[in-house]
Formats: structure tokens, sequence, C-alpha cells
């Protein structure tokens, strides 16, 4: 009785609260971005300019997501949509056709990057494609953080293109933040240089970029489209890849089921560490802290 009265009361209050506000105090750009890293370099850039969501939640995989219609009256309300692009967010077409781009300005992140191929455009496997978009190529860009420094800025352009009042704001924080980025990667050049292990097998594509980087070999992937099991005649290819490279570990993702990549492990007898591409395990850090941890999970299977 007494909670119900609380709840009634707090809620009258809240409703009374929203009619005081009727005409938007808020005057901060309203900002959705498609993935948890993205989103960061949204507030790293926007700072109190800009209030900004997350398209896809935390814990859901870009690859099996569907946009669900709150989802897209929230993308609606918004000045900016930014995106990854390489087809990442295949959903985002229907969502711009609907809106309009005269109402929305949409940021592709990846624009200026020459995307690596997928392994699907080598053995193409009747009409499988990784990631939906036959002319794209792997999307997991911002885990190389000298991509991220282009996403970062093609972010700030987009932002001071669009709200040029701020455009000095925007940029003063973009030079901020390059700097610690380039920080970023300076420290993981310095780490890896101190590990034995160069090879490592992983559930999907996504840590490509990053091994590019780093002069590491991601040898081998259980599948190139999560989502979809991988033959048994993969598997076996897997396992006679970490026998054949001696790799010490594989990585696994907290966006998908563990019980393959403990099973491929097993028979290997590797073990299996989890990285996180997405930011999901992390409840307040950011890109930087989600990528040092990252890179302190990879160490503690290549060192
Ligand atoms: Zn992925």
């Amino acid at each position: 009785m007494k909670t119900k009265s609380v709840i009634i009361l707090s809620l009258f209050l809240m409703g009374f609260a929203c009619d005081q506000n009727t005409s938007r105090p808020d005057h901060r750009i309203q900002v959705a971005a498609s993935i948890l890293p993205l989103q960061d370099f949204v507030n790293q850039i926007g700072g109190q300019e800009v209030t900004s969501f997350v398209v896809i939640p935390p814990g859901a995989s870009p690859h099996t997501f569907e946009l669900v219609p709150t989802m897209l009256r929230k993308i609606n309300n918004s000045q900016i949509l930014v995106l990854n692009g390489l087809g990442l967010e295949p959903w985002s077409a229907r969502v711009i056709d609907t809106v309009g781009e005269e109402k929305l300005k949409v940021i592709v992140t990846s624009r200026e990057i020459n995307a690596l191929a997928t392994e699907t455009s080598h053995h193409h496997q009747h009409g499988e494609h990784s990631h939906d978009h036959p002319e794209s190529g792997n999307p997991h860009v911002w885990l190389d953080p000298v991509l991220a420094i282009k996403q970062v800025e093609q972010i700030a352009a987009g932002f001071a293109s669009a709200f040029p009042a701020h455009a000095d704001s925007f940029l003063a924080r973009r030079d901020r933040y390059k700097a610690r980025l380039l920080q970023l990667d300076q420290e993981i050049q310095v780490k890896v240089r101190s590990w034995s292990h160069r090879d490592f097998v992983c559930f999907h594509p996504a840590w490509e970029y990053f091994a590019h980087r780093y002069g590491l070999n991601q040898a081998a992937v259980i599948t190139d489209r999560p989502g979809m099991e991988p033959s048994p005649a993969r598997m076996a290819h897997v396992i006679e890849t970490l026998n054949r490279t001696g790799a010490k570990a594989v990585f696994s993702e907290p966006q998908f089921s563990e019980s393959l990549l403990r099973a491929i492990a097993e028979e290997a007898n590797v073990s299996v560490v989890q990285l996180d591409p997405l930011g999901t395990t992390l409840e307040n850090g950011g890109y930087i802290e989600l990528m040092q941890y990252n890179v302190a999970k990879i160490e503690s299977a290549l060192k």
C-alpha cells in the first residue's frame, strides 16, 4: 500500500515536472550513435553541447541486431546519427529513408578508411557474405586506435559543419582526444614488443585491424558471420590451425555463446580468453579503458 502511493506520487511529480518543461529547456544537440565506442567518441567531441544515446544496446551483437519501432522514434527525434559503416548497420538505410537526410545528419565514421577484405571474400560459400554488404570490407575498424582517430575526425568534422557556432569547441576537444588515442597506441606498441607469441584464433574477425596494426596474426576465425553455425570442416580447420601455429588461446566475446569455443579449445588444449570489442562489460569506462582492458586480456594469452 505504502509503496504504491509513493509510486503514484512520484509519477504525479514527474508529470508535473514534464508540464513545466514543455518548452524543452535542453538545448543540447541530440546524437544517436550505433555502438558504445562511437558513443564515447561522440561524448568526447560533443562535450556539454551534446546529449547522446546508443542504438545497439550493450550485450547485443550488431551482426544480429534488429531495430525496434521505439528506437526508430528516438532516432527520429535526434539531429545526428553516427554510424560505423562498412555494413555494420544494415538497418540504417531504412532509418535514413524514413527520417530523411534533410532532418537527420548522418556521419559515416569509416568513410576515409581503407577497409580490409573479409575472410568470406576469399572463400565464398554459396552466397554467404560476412556482414551483409557484399561491397563492404571488415567493419571492425574502431578496434585499431589509429583508425579510431580517423573516426573521431569524421565525427568532429560532421559536428562542426552541422553546428558551426560550436565548431571551435568540437575541434579543440578533437585535438585533445586525438593526443590521448596516440598515447594509447604508443602504450600498446610498447606492450606488444614484449609478447612472445603472435598467433591467435578468435570467434569472428573482430580483431583483424588490431592484429594488422600491431604485427599479430589472426590465424583463424570460428565464424565469418556471427549467428551462423560453423561447419564441421571449419571447426576441424580451426583446431588444426591452433595445433600448427601453437596459438595459446581462443578469444571469445560476451555477445556470443562460449560453448562452441570451449569445445574447440579443449580439443586443441588451449585456454579461452574473453575479449570485449563493444564495451559491454565496462560499466563506466570509455573507449580507452575498453582497449586497455582488451590489451591486458590479449597480453595474458600471448606474453
Ligand atoms: Zn563484429
